[in-house]
């Protein structure tokens, strides 16, 4: 990545969507950055719940550069899936 004097997440914007980082959030299912509306709509995914557990479990094993169970297979298929749907 080049040099850049600006702040990289805000220069690259939403993981999924490229929208603007007001707000950034970490993934609970790998390491990307979201923005507030990709973020809410993962916790929606059916997988989400057992992402979250399993990172719990890592923490608190003591596992503190856990990087997440990863996007479940067909993720980005579901993602816009659900935004064509509200
Ligand atoms: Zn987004």
């Amino acid at each position: 990545m080049m040099a850049t004097t600006k702040h990289p997440m805000l220069e690259t914007g939403c993981a999924r969507c490229g929208n603007d980082l007001s707000v950034s959030l970490m993934s609970r299912f790998n390491t990307d950055v979201l923005c507030m509306n990709c973020e809410a709509l993962e916790r929606e995914h059916p997988a989400f719940a057992a992402a979250e557990e399993t990172e719990l479990l890592a923490v608190r094993s003591a596992d503190y550069n856990f990087r997440g169970v990863g996007l479940p297979a067909g993720y980005s298929n579901w993602a816009s899936q659900q935004r064509r749907e509200r």
